[in-house]
């Protein structure tokens, strides 16, 4: 059975295609904003950073435990070494060969108290590195959350504008599908699902701008004469003359 449908539902059912196509684009523009995608790549780099972070800081502190470590057994060197001079030099211990051998272990303990000195050194160098590493990076990370917290309220902002804009076109939709009889309405989105959103095109100067093909003189002087519901040959939209 054909459908009828007069010039002015017509012209509706046009509207309600430029409505759902400003709705398509808005949920599309919402979805793949290109603040967002910045915002996104911006907390990952965030995530790095702070994992970044964590290592400097751990191996920071692996060096201080280390440095803390040599010098409590450079103490404990100290004391012992302050002990065996004290022997050595309080005149308490007057075998020669004893003295010698009292020497030979002052001069072992020094030795290991060198060593010890150089890790701590070494520790310390490491730990110095590593807390600039991570008092740099804090600096970048801090630096980055700035900008990507004002990124972010600027992807609230526009979302919200898209937003506002979309329940406007929304409404809109609705009171105008409202006005459409159902069997012109379901062929519509029926159409629209099959047809890339677009189920209904104005026949603008000849041409369908659905399909944006020409259609030839004879066939447009026809539509025009007949009105009433009519498809485009080509893409079998419905076609509304303007
Ligand atoms: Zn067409």
């Amino acid at each position: 059975m054909p459908i009828h449908a007069d010039d002015d539902s017509l012209s509706r059912l046009l509207e309600l295609q430029l409505e759902d196509s400003e709705i398509t684009r808005l949920e599309d523009r919402r979805a793949s904003l290109p603040e967002a995608a910045r915002l996104a790549e911006m907390n990952e780099q965030l995530e790095e950073l702070g994992a970044d972070i964590a290592t400097a800081t751990k191996n920071q502190d692996g060096f201080a435990s280390d440095q803390s470590k040599a010098e409590g057994e450079m103490e404990i060197l100290d004391q012992k070494i302050a002990k065996e001079e004290a022997r050595m030099y309080g005149g308490g211990v007057s075998n020669p060969k004893e003295l010698s051998a009292l020497q030979a272990e002052i001069e072992m303990l020094k030795r290991k108290r060198g060593v010890l000195e150089d890790q701590v050194l070494e520790a310390m160098v490491h730990k110095d590195d590593y807390a600039a590493t991570a008092e740099r990076l804090t600096a970048e990370r801090d630096g980055l959350q700035t900008e990507a917290n004002s990124l972010s309220a600027t992807v609230n902002e526009i979302s919200s504008d898209i937003d506002a804009e979309l329940l406007k076109h929304r409404t809109k939709r609705s009171e105008v599908a409202a006005t459409l009889t159902d069997e012109l309405r379901d062929l519509y989105e029926k159409l629209r699902e099959q047809k890339h959103g677009v189920g209904a095109a104005a026949l603008e100067g000849g041409t369908c701008q659905g399909c944006h093909t020409q259609l030839p003189a004879r066939e447009v002087e026809r539509l025009k004469a007949e009105r009433g519901l009519q498809r485009c040959d080509n893409c079998r939209r419905i076609l509304v003359i303007v």
